[in-house]
């Protein structure tokens, strides 16, 4: 009964922040310490332009922010 172990045969898979599907990519973007994304569905979340590709993404208040909208 007690099989709970086995549900993940794979090791750990963190849930992206933006998509919640497991992160199995190569590259994981870790904004702090507990926030994975993918490389595709991070995005600023006041305009929404993609952060994946850019490395000036900035966290504030638990928001995640292009380098524009952190200035503000
Ligand atoms: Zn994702
Ligand atoms: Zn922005």
């Amino acid at each position: 009964m007690n099989k709970l172990e086995e549900s993940c045969p794979q090791g750990a898979a963190w849930p992206s922040v933006g998509c919640g599907e497991p992160i199995r990519d190569p590259v994981v973007l870790q904004v702090c310490t507990d926030q994975q994304w993918h490389t595709g569905c991070l995005s600023c979340e006041a305009c929404h332009c993609p952060l994946g590709e850019h490395v000036n993404c900035f966290l504030r208040d638990g928001r995640t922010l292009c380098r524009s909208n952190y200035a503000w």
